[in-house]
């Protein structure tokens, strides 16, 4: 069968536990992302060759990164490089520095991210990259020739028409404005293009920083329009402070709604009556962490995602909202701020008991929205302004979601298989349409 000839009908291809293919019932996030394209391949009636080449990342690489490190000693890190899917463009995706990296975490990051794109109809593949390390026990001099290194170890997969890396946990615009120099360098010329997320002064976007944290508001202002809500009126519950996390607090508290806990590794802050997030960021800017924050009650991470609020935004890491603590949410919508938050079983548990879930391929694909603006504007060597960033970034996330929420209802989906059948079956007509080399 072809990628346009569907039949919602037909079972999932069956296919080996272990295998690329595998619906794999294990928690991991490549288990969860298989798992879920699985579905989407069922939905679509996909054969198993089409099957394993969507599941199948295209190009890896795994890299030694050693590191001389400040005392003279010297220390070893493993990187790596996976292009998941480049048939509708180049590979575009984070670089994760976190003691958690492994290869198959960063492949399911990878294929999230080619859905995503797809998803929000950029002209993009996806592909991840990651080093594993724990960033917070080495110093900016450290980071550096680590960042520098990797770069140079990858250098044959990346490029402006071939993979673009952007900031992703535990890395940042200085880490991007490092790859940028590092790849420029080595060819000799300024190659903004490489990277987004950059620092303003060096080709980055206005707008960037937030882009992600906007979306992931603008996609729960749809979902509660669905119910004839707004903002005003519901509590919100955010893990993970960073990046992500600590913005959309900001945001969400700024279009009104009652911003009641929050989190991050270290802990988290609970106060039924609101959270004054300003201060929030101000505390955090100074000591590091949400924890101590003055008037309000400490809570756990795993005690947040229970708490009886409207919105639950998962923004940290893959995996918290499993069959156990997807049982626990009081919350009616979930928004995926993090990647691959919500394993498979965690999903099956929401959608059973009624929860809303706005999947992480379109709540936080506001990221890689402006990141491609950013590459547009490199490449281009001329800058939009904030105004017209955020209004495309607004109209590209809202039709994204009216597409989405469509299909769900048209075809009697959940809000994720709906964005699942959608990112997945225009990667299979990219492929169908470029026939199979040779
Ligand atoms: P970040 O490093 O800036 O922040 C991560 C936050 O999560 C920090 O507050 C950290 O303390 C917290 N955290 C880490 N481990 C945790 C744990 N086990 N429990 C609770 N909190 C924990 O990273 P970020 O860029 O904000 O990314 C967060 C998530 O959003 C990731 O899943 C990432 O892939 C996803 N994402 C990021 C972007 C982006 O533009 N940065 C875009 C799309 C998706």
């Amino acid at each position: 069968m072809t990628a346009t000839e569907s039949s919602p009908t037909s079972p999932p291809p069956a296919a080996d536990a272990g295998s690329a293919t595998a619906a794999s019932p294990d928690r991991t996030p490549l288990g969860t992302a298989r798992a879920q394209l699985a579905t989407a391949v069922g939905l679509l009636g996909y054969d198993d060759g089409l099957h394993a080449m969507l599941a199948t990342p295209r190009r890896e690489i795994t890299v030694a990164v050693p590191l001389r490190r400040d005392d003279g000693s010297t220390e070893l890190f493993t990187g790596y490089r996976v292009q998941h899917n480049i048939s509708r463009g180049p590979g575009k995706g984070g670089l994760r520095y976190a003691p958690s990296v492994d290869p198959d975490e960063v492949r399911a990051l990878a294929m999230w991210m080619t859905w995503k794109c797809a998803v929000v109809e950029l002209p993009y593949g996806g592909a991840k990259g990651g080093v594993t390390i724990d960033p917070r026990r080495y110093s900016r001099t450290e980071l550096e020739r680590v960042t520098r290194r990797y770069t140079s170890e990858i250098m044959p997969m990346i490029g402006p028409e071939r993979d673009i890396m952007a900031p992703d946990i535990g890395t940042d615009q200085q880490t991007m404005a490092w790859v940028m120099d590092t790849y420029s360098v080595n060819r000799g010329y300024t190659i903004p293009a490489v990277t987004t997320g950059k620092p303003l002064e060096m080709g980055g976007s206005l707008g960037r920083a937030t882009a992600t944290s906007r979306g992931v508001v603008h996609s729960t202002r749809a979902a509660l329009a669905d119910a004839g809500l707004g903002l005003g009126e519901v509590s919100v519950a955010v893990q993970g402070f960073g990046k992500v996390g600590s913005h959309a607090a900001r945001f969400y508290a700024e279009g009104g709604a009652k911003v009641v806990a929050v989190s991050d590794q270290d802990g988290g802050v609970h106060d039924p009556g609101g959270l004054n997030v300003p201060a929030l960021m101000a505390h955090v800017a100074e000591t590091g962490s949400v924890v101590g924050f003055p008037d309000a009650d400490p809570i756990d991470n795993r005690s947040l995602l229970g708490l009886d609020v409207d919105v639950l935004v998962p923004a940290a890491v893959e995996g918290v909202l499993d069959e156990r603590t997807a049982l626990g949410v009081k919350a009616r919508w979930v928004i995926e701020g993090a990647n691959g938050p919500t394993t498979a079983d965690g999903d099956r548990v929401l959608a059973e008991r009624g929860v809303v879930v706005v999947p992480d391929i379109l709540a936080n694909a506001g990221g890689v929205v402006v990141s491609y603006f950013e590459w547009v504007q490199a490449n281009q060597a001329y800058w939009w302004t904030e105004h017209e960033i955020e209004e495309r970034l607004e109209q590209r996330m809202l039709s994204a979601y009216a597409a989405v929420s469509q299909a769900a209802r048209a075809d009697g989906l959940s809000l994720r298989e709906a964005a699942l059948v959608i990112g997945v079956r225009r990667v299979a007509e990219a492929h169908q349409i470029r026939g199979l080399y040779p």
